[in-house]
C-alpha cells in the first residue's frame, strides 16, 4: 500500500455496501486521492437480499425482482458499469395489476375514469374519494401514520382496500404504525405543495399537457409497469448487479467475515471482526440497523440505542412452478395484493413468468412467487416447509382460483426482510446520525428508503461523506 494511503471499511455487502464501496473507490480515483477500500460481509457470498434459487431451469428471486426505471440512480450505475446490454425490462403484461377483494381479483386501472368505474372500492368508497378535495391538511412539518392520513383524506375503505395492500406490496408493513413522511415522502410533499392529492394529480396532468404542447420531453409518464415507471431487472436476475459490483471491489472484498464491533484506535477506528482486527480511517456501516446498533455499542452507544429500535418485518418468499397445460389460461399480468381485512394468510403473489416471460422459468412452465408474513404476521413464514407450501397452495387456489398441483417449489425466509419506518422515523435517524462520532457513516435500507434506487442513492451520499470525513482528518 503506497504511503499516505487512507483506509475506508464498508461493513455489510448487500447492494448498499457494495455500491458504497464502488462509489468511494471511483470518487477517490477521480479526486486523485490514494484510498484503500475493504468490504466485510458476514455471508460467504456478496449481495444480501440480492439472491436467487436457481434450480430445474427456474430463477426464483429471494428478494427484489427489479427496480423502477423512473428514478435515475440504479440506471446511472448500470450505465457506469457498462451493463445496459444485460437489462431486462418487464413485459407489457406487467402493467396489469390486481387486488383481491371480496372474493375476486379486481384489475387496477391507471386512468382515473376507469378506476372510478371499477376496482375494489364500493360506490360509497369511490364517492368518498371525491371528498379528498376538502379534507383537512396534515399540519405542516408534522408526521402522521399512513392509516391516519389515508382515512382523513380518502376514507376508511380506500385505506383498507387500496393503501393497505400497496403497503404490503412495498414494505410488508402495517399502515397503522408507519410514517407517512418516511415511507411515502412524495405523497407528503404533494400534499404540502398542492394542498391535496386530487389537486396535485390535476395540476401535474395540466403541467404535462402544457409541456407536451410546447414539445418538451415529458418525464415520469406511465410505462408498462404503471405510473411508477417500468420494473427492470437483468437477464439472469438482480444479482448480476451485485456480482458486478463485487468484481470491481476485487481483493478488498472479504466474505465470510462478520464484524463484531468498533473501537477507537490509531487516530481512526479499529474494526473487530471474526477473523481479527483492522485499523481504518473511516467506516461506512451498511448492515441492517439492529446489527449496526450492536457494532456501535462501544463507539456510539446513543446512536446504537436509537438504531436498535427500528423494527423489521419477517417474510417468506415461496416460489411455485406449474406445467402450463395444467393451468388452463396462464395468469396474465404483474400479480395481485391482498388487503389485510380479507384475513388471508399470504400478502399476495407475483406472476413472475408473465412479468419476465422466457427468463425465469423453463419452456412449458409457469412461475409465481407468493409473499408470506409481514409486520402483522411473524409466525406463518416459519411454518415447516411442507406446511408452508401447502398453505400457499390453498391460498392461491382460494384467491386466484388456481388449484393445479405445482411441479416445483422453493422457499426463502427472511427473519428481518424489510425495515419498518414508524412515525417519527426520519427525526430519529437524524438524531442517530447527529450523535455519531467523526469517521462513521450510515448506509443501507433502514433509513431513507427501501427500494433499490433509494439504497443506491443513499450509498452515493455515504461515499461522499466518508471521503469528506477523511478530508477533515487532514488527508
Ligand atoms: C422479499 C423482498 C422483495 C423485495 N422486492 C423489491 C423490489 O422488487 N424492488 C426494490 O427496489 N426493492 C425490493 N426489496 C427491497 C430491497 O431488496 C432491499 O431494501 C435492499 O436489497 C437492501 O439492501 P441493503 O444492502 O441495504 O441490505 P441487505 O441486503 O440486508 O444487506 C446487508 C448485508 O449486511 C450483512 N451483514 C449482516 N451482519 C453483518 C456483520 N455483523 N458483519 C458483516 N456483514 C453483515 C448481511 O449478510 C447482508 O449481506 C425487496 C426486499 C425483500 C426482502
Amino acid at each position: 500500500m503506497p504511503s499516505g494511503t487512507r483506509r475506508i471499511a464498508v461493513i455489510g455487502g448487500g447492494i448498499s455496501g457494495l455500491a458504497a464501496a464502488y462509489f468511494v473507490t471511483r470518487m477517490a480515483r477521480q479526486q486523485g486521492r490514494p484510498v484503500r477500500v475493504d468490504l466485510f460481509e458476514r455471508e460467504n457470498r456478496p449481495g444480501g437480499k440480492f439472491d436467487a434459487t436457481r434450480k430445474d431451469g427456474y430463477i426464483v428471486e429471494a428478494g427484489p425482482n427489479g427496480f423502477l426505471d423512473s428514478k435515475p440512480w440504479t440506471l446511472d450505475l448500470v450505465r457506469e458499469l457498462g451493463m445496459e446490454d444485460r437489462l431486462l425490462p418487464s413485459d407489457q403484461a406487467a402493467a396489469r395489476r390486481f387486488i383481491y377483494s371480496r372474493g375476486r381479483l379486481h384489475e387496477l386501472k391507471a386512468s382515473p375514469l376507469s378506476f372510478f368505474l371499477g376496482g375494489p372500492l364500493s360506490v360509497s368508497g369511490r364517492l368518498r374519494i371525491i371528498g379528498e378535495l376538502w379534507a383537512q391538511p396534515t399540519p405542516r412539518g408534522k408526521d402522521t401514520t399512513l392509516a391516519e392520513f389515508a382515512t382523513r383524506r380518502l376514507g376508511r375503505e380506500a385505506l383498507e382496500r387500496l393503501l393497505d395492500p400497496m403497503v404490503s406490496g412495498i414494505f410488508a408493513g402495517d399502515p397503522r404504525r408507519m410514517s407517512l413522511r418516511a415511507s411515502f415522502p412524495r405523497i407528503a410533499e404533494l400534499e404540502e405543495q398542492y394542498g391535496g392529492l386530487t389537486r396535485a394529480m390535476l395540476s401535474i396532468a395540466a403541467e404535462k399537457r402544457k409541456a407536451k404542447r410546447r414539445g418538451d420531453e415529458v418525464v415520469g409518464s406511465s410505462g408498462p409497469s404503471g405510473p411508477g415507471g417500468v420494473l427492470t431487472s437483468f437477464l439472469d436476475g438482480v444479482s448480476e448487479l451485485s456480482d458486478r459490483l463485487a468484481l470491481h471491489i476485487g481483493e478488498g472484498l472479504h466474505t465470510g467475515d462478520s464484524v463484531n464491533f468498533l473501537r477507537r484506535g490509531n487516530g481512526g477506528w479499529k474494526i473487530i471482526t471474526q477473523e481479527g482486527e483492522v485499523d481504518v480511517d473511516c467506516v461506512i456501516l451498511a448492515t441492517p440497523s439492529d446489527v449496526s446498533a450492536a457494532i456501535l455499542s462501544d463507539a456510539a452507544p446513543e446512536s446504537g440505542a436509537i438504531l436498535s429500535r427500528i423494527p423489521y418485518s419477517p417474510m417468506a418468499v415461496v416460489g411455485l412452478g406449474y406445467d402450463i397445460p395444467d393451468l388452463g389460461t396462464p395468469p396474465d399480468g404483474f400479480g395481485y395484493l391482498i388487503p389485510s381485512v380479507e384475513g388471508r394468510r399470504i400478502l399476495g403473489a407475483l406472476w413472475t413468468s408473465s412479468i419476465f416471460p422466457g427468463y425465469r422459468s423453463p419452456p412449458g412452465k409457469f412461475l409465481l412467487r407468493a409473499m408470506v408474513g409481514g409486520a402483522r404476521d411473524h409466525d406463518t413464514p416459519f411454518l415447516p416447509d411442507e406446511k408452508l407450501v401447502e398453505m400457499v397452495r390453498g391460498e392461491i387456489s382460494a384467491t386466484m382460483g388456481l388449484s393445479a398441483r405445482p411441479t416445483f417449489s422453493s422457499i426463502v425466509r427472511w427473519r428481518k426482510a424489510i425495515p419498518l419506518y414508524t412515525v417519527g422515523h426520519l427525526e430519529r435517524v437524524e438524531e442517530a446520525e447527529g450523535r455519531l462520532p467523526g469517521g462513521i457513516v450510515l448506509a443501507g435500507n433502514a433509513y431513507r428508503g427501501v427500494g433499490i434506487n433509494d439504497c443506491i442513492r443513499e450509498s452515493e451520499k455515504a461515499a461522499r461523506s466518508a471521503l469528506e470525513s477523511l478530508g477533515q482528518q487532514g488527508a
